[in-house]
C-alpha cells in the first residue's frame, strides 16, 4: 500500500496553497504601499524645492528692480538712464535681505528654510556707456540697455527622504534685470 508522508500532504493541501498566496499578496501590497508613499514624499519634496526656487527668483527680480531705481525720474521716462553703481548694488543687497529675510551679513534669520548665508557670486551694473555691440553678461545673456546682472546661491532644507535626496539642496539663481524686464520667471 502506498504510504503518503504527512509533509507531502501538508505541502500540497489546498489550505496551504491559499495561505502562501495570501502571504504573497500581503507582502506585495505592503511593498506597493511603501513605494507609493516614497513616490508621494519625493513628489512633495520636489514641489517644495520648486516653490522655494520660485520664491528665490521673485526675490532676486524684485531686488533687481529696486536696484534699477533711477536717480532721475526724468531720465527714466526716456527708458534709458545711468545708475550709480555702488548705490544700485547697495539697493539690491538691501532689498534681497528684506525679501529673503536675511540679516545684514545675508545670514538667514531664525526658523528659516535657508540653511546657509546667501552668497552674491556675481553682481554687475551695466550703464549705457558700458554697452557695446554684442555685449553679453558672464552667463551669455545679451545686454542691450541699463541693467543689472546677478548670480546668487544658497542651500535650502529638504523636508523628506533625506536618505535619498539629502538634507539640503543648493540653489543658484541668475537674473538679468532691466527696466524692460518682463515677469517671466520660469
Ligand atoms: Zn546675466
Amino acid at each position: 500500500m502506498l504510504r503518503i508522508r504527512s509533509w507531502f500532504t501538508d505541502r500540497w493541501h489546498p489550505c496551504r496553497k491559499n495561505t502562501n498566496r495570501g502571504s504573497v499578496i500581503l507582502i506585495s501590497g505592503s511593498m506597493i504601499a511603501v513605494i507609493i508613499t516614497l513616490i508621494c514624499i519625493a513628489f512633495i519634496s520636489l514641489r517644495y524645492l520648486y516653490s522655494v526656487k520660485r520664491v528665490g527668483d521673485i526675490a532676486v527680480v524684485a531686488a533687481g528692480l529696486a536696484a534699477l531705481r533711477s536717480e532721475s525720474t526724468e531720465d527714466l521716462a526716456y527708458g534709458e538712464y545711468t545708475l550709480s553703481k555702488p548705490a544700485a548694488i547697495a539697493a539690491f543687497k538691501s532689498s534681497l535681505q528684506e525679501n529673503l529675510k536675511l540679516d545684514s551679513s545675508l545670514y538667514p534669520l531664525s526658523n528659516h528654510y535657508i540653511t546657509t548665508p546667501v552668497t552674491i557670486e556675481e553682481i554687475s551694473v551695466y550703464n549705457p556707456e558700458d554697452i557695446t555691440s554684442g555685449l553679453t553678461c558672464s552667463c551669455g545673456t545679451a545686454i542691450r540697455r541699463t541693467s543689472i546682472h546677478v548670480v546668487i546661491s544658497y542651500r535650502v532644507r529638504i523636508p523628506g527622504l533625506h536618505g535619498l535626496l539629502g538634507k539640503e539642496s543648493r540653489l543658484r539663481i541668475h537674473k538679468d534685470v532691466d527696466n524692460h524686464y518682463s515677469l517671466n520667471i520660469a
